[in-house]
C-alpha cells in the first residue's frame, strides 16, 4: 500500500501552477499509488474560490473511492475573518470528510506563529485533525525554526512540516521533529542524504512519503527504497504512518 499525504488539484494564482483530475489518476495508476491526501494548489483569495476547489476536492475523492482511497485536506486563507476561516474549515471537516488543515507561510503571506496561524492551531485542536505547514522554500517564515514557537505551545495538535525544510533548511526540521512530540516530516524534494539524516535522528514513524508534484513520484519513491531496506519500516513511510497521524479510515 502506498498513500501519498502530499498531492495537489486545482489551479495555483500564486505559483501558476495546474493539476487536473485526470492527470492525478494518470500518474497515480501507472506508479500503483492506493491514495493519497489532496489539497488546493492556492485560489484567489476570495472565500467563494475555497469552497469552489474544497468541493472539487471532495467530488473527486468521493468518485474515486473505493479503487483510490483519497482524502481531502483544506488550504484556506488564514487571514480570512476568523468566523470565516472556521466555517469553512469546519465544513470541509464535518461535512466533506477533509483530514486536516494546511498553511503554506509564502502564498498565504503567514507566519506560522503569528497571531493568525495561532487561530489555525485553534481551529486544528477544536476539529482534531492535524496542520500541515509548507516549509522551505519562502523563508524566513517557512523557515522550520519559524514553526517552533506554534508547534511548541499546541503539544496536542500534530504538525506536519511539509518537504521538511527542503534541502537547504532540512537540519532545523530535524532538530524541531526530535525536539517535539507532535512534529512530523513529509521531506519531499528532500535528497536522499538528508532524508537518510532524517531517519536515523527521528526515526520511521515520523516520517511520511509524499510527492508534492506528479512528476515528482518515481523520485520520492526511489528514494526510500534506496535508504530504506527494512520492509516494516518502509511500510510505515509509505502508508503506516500517515493513515495513524491523519487517523484515515481505510
Ligand atoms: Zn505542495
Amino acid at each position: 500500500m502506498i498513500i501519498d499525504a502530499h498531492v495537489h488539484l486545482g489551479e495555483d494564482v500564486v505559483f501558476d501552477e495546474v493539476n487536473t483530475e485526470e492527470e492525478l489518476i494518470k500518474y497515480y495508476d501507472e506508479f500503483d499509488i492506493d491514495g493519497g491526501i489532496i489539497q488546493p494548489f492556492i485560489p484567489r483569495p476570495y472565500l467563494e474560490d475555497h469552497r469552489k476547489i474544497h468541493d472539487r476536492i471532495a467530488k473527486f475523492c468521493k468518485e474515486q473511492w473505493p479503487r483510490k482511497k483519497f482524502f481531502g485536506m483544506a488550504s484556506i486563507n488564514p487571514h480570512f475573518y476568523p468566523e470565516d476561516y472556521y466555517d469553512e474549515a469546519k465544513r470541509c471537516v464535518k461535512d466533506l470528510g477533509f483530514v486536516a488543515l494546511k498553511i503554506t507561510p509564502i502564498a498565504h503571506a503567514c507566519h506560522p506563529s503569528s497571531k493568525d496561524a495561532y487561530y489555525v492551531y485553534e481551529v486544528c485542536r477544536d476539529l482534531k485533525v492535524p496542520l500541515m505547514i509548507h516549509t522551505g522554500n519562502g523563508i524566513p517564515f517557512a523557515d522550520p525554526t519559524s514553526v517552533y514557537k506554534g508547534a511548541a505551545d499546541h503539544p496536542d495538535v500534530p504538525v506536519i512540516l511539509a518537504h521538511a525544510g527542503s534541502e537547504s533548511f532540512n537540519q532545523q526540521a530535524r532538530i524541531l521533529a526530535a525536539k517535539l512530540d507532535n512534529v512530523f516530516l513529509e521531506p519531499s524534494w528532500c535528497g536522499t542524504n538528508a532524508v537518510k539524516h532524517m531517519i536515523e535522528e527521528v526515526g520511521c514513524d515520523k516520517i511520511l512519503f509524499s510527492s508534492d508534484n506528479f512528476d515528482q513520484i518515481p523520485v520520492e519513491l526511489a528514494k526510500y527504497r534506496q535508504i530504506i531496506k527494512n520492509e516494516d519500516d518502509l511500510e510505515k513511510v509509505m502508508w503506516k504512518n500517515a493513515v495513524r497521524i491523519f487517523d484515515l479510515k481505510l
